[in-house]
């Protein structure tokens, strides 16, 4: 695996972890992250573990191709079981919900001791992310968002701390959903993502107000208005910041 096959993507969170760190990469499939990061030097050893058998064999394959078994152990397990207490300092996952995410490192919260840096990639819902980090202690310290392949990237780096340090000062149901850091930066990236939200989320909005009027659809069409006017007020904001 070398860089020019490693996605953008990847190569954001391979950039934060720790250098010389053991690391454990959940959901690894491909395993090509634990492969990159260990051949690059960037870590010392690296644990993939995948819950599917199809993508352990493939990891398992492609660990044996590069000739890494001795620097990375491919698991098959659920979530962090393929850990055991105290054994990374950095964990990685990528390329699934927030809402997953943030399943796995609750089902697997005892493992976490110990471990200094969590490297998170959702590829939708990060919100559901970044409110397990606040609930459980953990930091938000850096945030990338990038775009590949027409696809828009939230990257979130946490370690343990205090929680609600990066959403001072700003809106909290904006921060939450839209990133502290990635709301500051406002990066065209960014602002490209939102804009899209924005459109689908009115699309959504005009098709409730046109639906029969029931309980649901009162409380769906409340939900998309209190979305929508908090992403109108940060793009707003975005406009006169630029004017
Ligand atoms: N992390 C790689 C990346 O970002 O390119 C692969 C992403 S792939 C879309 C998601 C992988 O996570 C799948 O191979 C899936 O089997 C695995 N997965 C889903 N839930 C899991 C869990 N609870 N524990 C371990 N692996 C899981």
């Amino acid at each position: 695996m070398n860089s020019e096959k490693l996605s953008n993507r990847l190569a954001t969170v391979a950039k934060y972890i720790p250098e010389g760190a053991k690391f454990a990469d959940i959901g690894s499939d491909h395993a090509y992250l634990p492969c990159f990061a260990v051949q690059s030097g960037k870590a010392i050893s690296a644990i993939a573990g995948e819950v599917v058998d199809g993508p352990y064999q493939i990891a398992k394959k492609q660990v044996e191709l590069l000739n890494l078994q001795e620097k990375i152990s491919v698991r098959k397990g659920d979530g962090l079981e393929v850990i055991s207490l105290g054994e990374v300092e950095c964990i990685t996952i990528a390329g699934m919900g927030g809402t997953l995410i943030a399943k796995i490192l609750e089902d697997g919260k005892e493992k976490l001791q110990g471990v200094r840096r969590l490297v998170l990639q959702p590829n939708v819902g990060a919100v559901s992310v970044r409110n397990w980090l606040i609930r459980n202690n953990w930091e938000l310290v850096a945030e990338e968002i990038l775009e590949e392949e027409g696809k828009i990237y939230e990257i979130l780096v946490a370690e343990p701390g205090d929680p609600f340090l990066p959403y001072g000062g700003t809106n909290r149901d904006a921060s939450l959903l839209m990133g502290p850091f990635l709301m500051k930066e406002k990066s065209a990236v960014f602002v490209k993502k939102w804009s899209n939200e924005l459109k689908s989320w009115q699309k959504i909005l005009e098709n409730l107000s046109r639906a029969s009027d029931t309980p649901e659809n009162r409380r769906r069409k409340d939900e998309f208005s209190r979305k929508i006017k908090l992403v109108e007020g940060v793009l707003q904001n975005e406009k006169s910041e630029r004017v």
